[in-house]
């Protein structure tokens, strides 16, 4: 719904009147820039219900008999949607921002979104505490409350009585909230694990070589395993503030240019970015299985790194093993995993350009132009493709983490040597 607002701006002291889009929420920062001054005014809202809405919005609210201040100014703000800050009420387009998104989208490519929109965030407020508890206990290697919740919140009708079948029940609960969250528009979490998987179990059958390393490398991956855990958990936590990247997977070439007008009245940059610098990191420590696989695979040998080196990897910075692989820079990494088929989209999630932009020192959200920019990018990204890009992170993080588990399961204590 839209909420309308007399505001006297706490600077020049004009009034306006700002239509404030209103949604139930945790707690919801957003900013609105005076139309008279361009100061940019702060504002929070909170509450799961209407009748429990609570809006701050820090400038004068003036209220009276007098409601509509004769010839003052109106902005549409809407911090859910992005919206179009000169629409008054009489605009034939940006009147009502989701009027705007489908005119935009058309109206199939809504529907469809909205329906992902809706089972992301639903699955991130009903499902994910089951999951994070299941989780917790599992990685407590509590077995005993791992399988009790395991019975009584997923159904589960066996008893795991052995430590990797309770990794990949685990995992297997994790992969589906996750996949939910992340929506399948655009997805490709499904084949980048598919062919890991493929490969994977190739390696593990034909060379000894390939289960040593994993099991050497699985061991030490446990506690990389919690902390890609913990950053899951809180980048559900945060979903609200960075949902909308969802967005940008229904943006194509056409309907770039319209969005390019709007703008998403968000002020919550400081803490995505920390989300987004993290779950970064995090998931290019979560690589190396990719290219253990690849070189088993191709050159029976994890640690052969053969010829196969990307254009932008210098010659004497080519790994001769998975150890000296570890140590190389993010980009060079990815660009190691992305040049094989079927794991080219994890380049793309984790963009190293785009990560120079939003993790340099100088990175800043421009609330006159609504986007992130900083010294080495003047023209930065629009705050919505900042969230898109958080939005792919999500996505990488959670793919890798099922990656990982490749890991654990072949370190797992049930697994002798010879077996
Ligand atoms: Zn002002």
């Amino acid at each position: 719904m839209i909420s309308r607002y007399n505001l006297k701006c706490p600077g020049c002291e004009d009034v306006f009147i700002a239509r404030l889009g209103v949604e139930p929420t945790r707690a919801t920062r957003f900013y609105l820039p005076c139309p008279h001054c361009r100061l940019p005014i702060r504002g929070a809202m909170s509450g799961s219900e209407l009748e429990n809405h609570r809006i701050n919005i820090e400038c004068e609210v003036l209220y009276g008999s007098d409601p509509e201040p004769p010839g003052a100014l109106i902005v549409t703000i809407n911090p859910f949607v992005p919206s179009l800050y000169e629409a008054n009420s009489f605009a034939p387009t940006g009147a009502f921002p989701t009027m705007t998104l489908i005119q935009i989208l058309g109206h199939d490519a809504f529907i469809e979104f909205e329906s992902e929109r809706h089972q992301a965030l639903d699955a991130g407020q009903s499902l994910w505490p089951k999951v994070r508890m299941l989780f917790q206990y599992y990685l407590q290697g509590n077995a005993q409350m791992f399988t009790r919740i395991a019975t009584q919140q997923f159904g589960l009708d066996w008893k795991p009585s052995k430590a990797h079948q309770r990794t990949s029940i685990a995992y297997q609960v994790l992969g589906t909230v996750a996949t939910t969250i992340a929506g399948s528009t655009g997805n490709s979490s499904a084949r980048v694990i598919a062919r890991f998987a493929k490969k994977h179990s190739a390696a593990m059958g034909r060379h000894q070589d390939h289960l040593l390393a994993f099991r050497q490398r699985g061991q030490s991956a446990a506690a990389l395993e919690r902390d890609v855990f913990t950053e899951l958990n809180r980048f559900v936590e945060q979903h609200e503030s960075w949902e909308m990247g969802l967005l940008v997977r229904f943006i194509g070439p056409q309907e770039q240019q319209a969005f390019d007008e709007l703008v998403l009245y968000r002020d919550e940059f400081s803490t995505i970015r920390d989300l987004y610098q993290q779950g970064f990191e995090l998931a290019c420590k979560c690589l190396w299985p990719l290219v253990a696989a690849q070189n088993t695979v191709k050159r029976n040998n994890p640690d052969d790194f053969g010829q196969d080196r990307p254009k932008i990897v210098p010659e004497n910075k080519h790994p001769k093993s998975l150890a000296k692989f570890d140590k190389l820079p993010n980009a060079y990494k990815l660009a190691y995993v992305s040049q094989v088929p079927g794991w080219e989209s994890l380049g793309e999630l984790l963009n190293s350009r785009h990560r120079n932009t939003i993790g340099h020192a100088t990175a800043h959200h421009d609330l006159q132009t609504g986007r992130v920019t900083s010294d080495v990018d003047p023209s930065g990204m629009t705050y919505l493709e900042f969230l898109g890009e958080t939005f792919g992170v999500f996505e990488a993080l959670s793919t890798l983490a099922q990656v990982l588990r490749a890991g654990r399961v072949a370190s797992s204590p049930d697994f002798g040597f010879g077996q």
